[in-house]
């Protein structure tokens, strides 16, 4: 019996040493990581579920979004789920039209590539040589994040991580390697909430109400730059629209928890006039040079759908100002 305590002791503290060099090898490009048990993916799907029965989540929304039913068909033998944040910057582009020049910023998440081979690499070097798979999920991110602890609400219904602020991007890894630190738990909303309303006084819409803590998502400016390649009218009349160019920031930016991150801002391409006007005509891809496409990074991403209208917004509305 000694022997087999022994053995066990012994297959226990490599397990732990797994997850300790998960954690080192993601710490390596400035990733912060969470596990989580894969028995927790029908406790997920059933909050959401809940909170669209309820009516307190929009189910057009919550169709769009990557939820728990197309799982781990990839990997149906997974065991825990590897939560990943990477941190992001906010791109600044140019435009150059009619002899003036257009700064745009563009929120994370919605320019560059969502390119996760750093972080499914790094997982790869710690977990392949022990013997288990690892493979991408597509799950609800935020969530996972939040129930992971590895980020907190804020007020606004955008999650935070200690380190970087709301600029970062999730990824989500299956793996047959056994939970041993599963780090599920409750919501939590930032402590830095309590007392502060900033986010809800500022934004444009509304959608941040006193009453209740989802904002409402179908008024939000951010959510509905992803769902509709043009604005409704009512939108371009915002006097504070845009926070940015593409994905309103405007609660983010007013946040005291962002207030350390706020120089993130990385240089983008500038578009003469020439690509300017392309883009003001919906020209399709293949009508575009390929410096005009390298430019995009990442053109049918969704972002090039959402240039136009976007782009003709900001120029009415610079106008509308001089
Ligand atoms: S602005 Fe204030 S209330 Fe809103 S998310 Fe940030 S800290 Fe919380
Ligand atoms: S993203 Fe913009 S519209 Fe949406 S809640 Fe924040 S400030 Fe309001």
């Amino acid at each position: 019996l000694k022997d087999v305590n022994f053995y066990f002791s012994l297959v226990r503290y490599a397990e732990l040493d797994i997850h300790r060099k998960i954690s080192q090898a993601l710490i390596q490009y400035g990733y912060k990581s969470k596990t989580v048990s894969i028995s927790h993916l029908a406790e997920a799907q059933e909050a959401v579920d809940r909170l669209v029965r309820i009516g307190l989540v929009n189910s057009q929304l919550s169709e769009e979004w990557h939820f728990y039913k197309r799982t781990n068909d990839s990997l149906p033998e997974a065991k825990t789920i590897i939560i990943v944040a990477m941190p992001e910057m906010v791109t600044r582009v140019r435009f150059e039209w009619q002899g003036t020049s257009y700064p745009a910023d563009i929120s994370p998440n919605f320019y560059y590539k969502k390119d996760e081979s750093n972080a499914e690499q790094a997982l790869n070097n710690v977990l392949a040589p022990a013997g288990y798979k690892t493979v991408k999920a597509s799950l609800a991110l935020k969530t996972l994040a939040v129930r992971s602890g590895l980020a907190e609400y804020g007020r606004n219904n955008i999650t935070y991580i200690d380190g970087m602020g709301s600029y970062y991007r999730l990824a989500a890894f299956y793996t047959d390697f056994p939970c041993q630190e599963d780090s599920w738990g409750e919501y939590e909303m930032m402590g830095v909430c309590e007392g502060c309303s900033l986010c809800r006084e500022n934004c444009p819409t509304g959608s941040i109400r006193p009453d209740r803590f989802l904002i409402h998502a179908e008024n939000c400016l951010g959510r509905l730059n992803e769902r509709q390649p043009d604005f409704p009218f009512w939108v371009r009349l915002q006097p504070d629209w845009p926070g940015a160019f593409i994905g309103c920031m405007r609660c983010q930016s007013v946040c005291p928890a962002n207030e350390p991150y706020h120089d993130r801002v990385a240089p983008g391409p500038s578009f003469s006039e020439e690509e300017t006007g392309w883009i003001l005509d919906a020209t399709p891809l293949e009508g575009l040079s390929w410096d005009t496409l390298q430019k995009l990074d990442n053109p049918d991403g969704g972002l090039y759908r959402l240039l136009p209208g976007n782009l003709s917004a900001l120029i009415e509305k610079q106008k509308m100002k001089e």
